[in-house]
């Protein structure tokens, strides 16, 4: 939608071709409906890709200032939350209704419930689309399938066959700000409890990416931002078929050696308790009774009666309570794919292929993934408008009649 206002806005005849019955139903589930927007921090770090300066680059052409300008033009009015942009309504749908105001207002066609089956060009000068309602040409052609991740909101990973049939490179995409399955019977017990902690991902011993947050526990593992953050490093490892492990620091603010001085002293303090009720307040209760357990120090002993080694222990699994990760929930869960179309046959000034001039590609599908926070749909407005731009300029289609 962002490329198709963007190339209407320099002149073009814009027509959108679309499966669902309704363009951008993927936008109304974002930010749990609210839809974070963007983020007023941009710095390398929040992207991955194969090519780690290429989101960069392209998004120093269309940066947040260009995106919350192309926004408010459209009518929406954002609010910042420590940096998180959201509509100020708070509403995914307002968003969508705005785009969708604007695309018609351009006269822009949406087709929709028509699905892209092939897409060939002759010379990189008329492009063609197969698709189940009849064909369709255009003097360029801009390709933003999406990923396969939530393929129940219309990506269902059919662009990375359209875009391979252009010779474009697709490295593997997996499902990534997903939750984690954890093997350990721990998990049936702790399942419920939230609480604020570091996640640190491991790949044969090796730290790989870190995030503090509120985690969630569940039945068969994490999920919450924080383990979102680091999912993607899951999903590469074990698709080598290297193991994984995940550790979780539930006193982030502490040292080890504190932690054990804090048992240590409130053990001084009040040295009746039974270790069962020993970090009540402390960390929640279901737990604390995880943790007691796998510190092999009876429920029922008297703080005053644990023995000093006992104390080091619990301090570890406060600090690094260990688990290996099995697996990670399917594209169905994944909000975004790591994985796409290979950056390197794309200029990041214009999203347009190094292979097929007059083929743009943008969004998603492109091996490009951010962190949680707004910087996919970041991705997405720099990527989109950059390619509508271009796309649409008359300067580059001189063939135009
Ligand atoms: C639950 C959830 C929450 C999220 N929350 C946020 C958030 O708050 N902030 C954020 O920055 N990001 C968020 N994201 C990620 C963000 O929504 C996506 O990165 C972004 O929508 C990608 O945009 P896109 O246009 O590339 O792809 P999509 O939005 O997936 O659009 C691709 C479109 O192409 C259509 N299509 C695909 N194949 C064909 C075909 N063969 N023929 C015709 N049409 C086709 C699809 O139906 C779809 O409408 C969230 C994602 C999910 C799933």
């Amino acid at each position: 939608m962002a490329a198709a206002i963007m190339a209407a806005r320099q002149g073009a005849q814009v027509t959108i071709l679309e499966h669902m019955d309704r363009v951008g139903k993927k936008l109304l589930s974002t930010g749990n409906g609210r839809c974070n927007l963007t983020n007023l921090s941009m710095e390398s770090g929040c992207y991955h890709c194969s090519q780690p300066g290429f989101p960069m680059k392209a998004i120093r052409c269309f940066d947040v200032g260009h995106t919350l300008g192309f926004l408010e033009e459209l009518g929406i009015m954002v609010k910042s939350k420590n940096g998180y942009i959201y509509p100020n309504s708070e509403q995914a749908s307002a968003v969508l209704d705005l785009f969708r105001l604007e695309l018609l207002r351009l006269q822009i066609q949406s087709i929709t419930g028509c699905q892209v089956k092939q897409l060939h060009s002759k010379k990189g000068q008329r492009f063609f689309a197969v698709t189940d309602q009849g064909g369709f040409s255009g003097d360029a052609l801009i390709l933003a399938a999406g990923s396969k991740a939530a393929p129940a909101t219309g990506s269902d990973g059919s662009g990375y066959r359209l875009a391979e049939r252009f010779g474009h490179k697709v490295i593997t995409p997996l499902p990534a700000l997903v939750q984690l399955c954890c093997e350990g019977r721990h998990f049936k017990q702790l399942a419920g409890v939230r609480c604020e902690a570091e996640i640190s991902l491991f790949c044969a011993g090796k730290r790989l990416s870190s995030a503090l947050g509120e985690v969630q526990l569940t039945e068969y593992g994490v999920s919450g931002i924080p383990t979102f953050q680091v999912s993607r490093f899951a999903s590469t490892s074990l698709e080598k078929k290297k193991p994984v492990e995940i550790a979780l620091d539930f006193l982030p603010a502490k040292s080890q050696e504190e932690t054990e001085q804090f048992l240590k002293k409130r053990a001084l303090q009040m040295p009746h308790l039974e270790i069962e009720d020993f970090l009540t307040g402390v960390l929640h209760k279901k737990l604390a009774a995880v943790l007691v357990k796998l510190s092999h120090i009876p429920a029922r002993q008297a703080a005053a009666d644990v023995p000093q080694d006992a104390w080091e222990r619990l301090a570890r699994q406060i600090k690094s309570f260990q688990a290996a990760v099995s697996a990670t929930k399917s594209f169905e869960h994944a909000q975004v794919c790591c994985g796409g179309v290979d950056t390197r046959d794309i200029l990041p000034e214009t999203m347009e292929s190094k292979l097929v001039p007059g083929l743009y590609l943008a969004g998603e599908l492109l091996d490009v993934d951010g962190i949680c926070g707004g910087y996919n749909l970041q991705w997405a407005w720099t990527s989109g408008c950059l390619a509508g731009i271009h796309a649409g300029s008359p300067n580059r289609l001189p063939h135009r009649k």
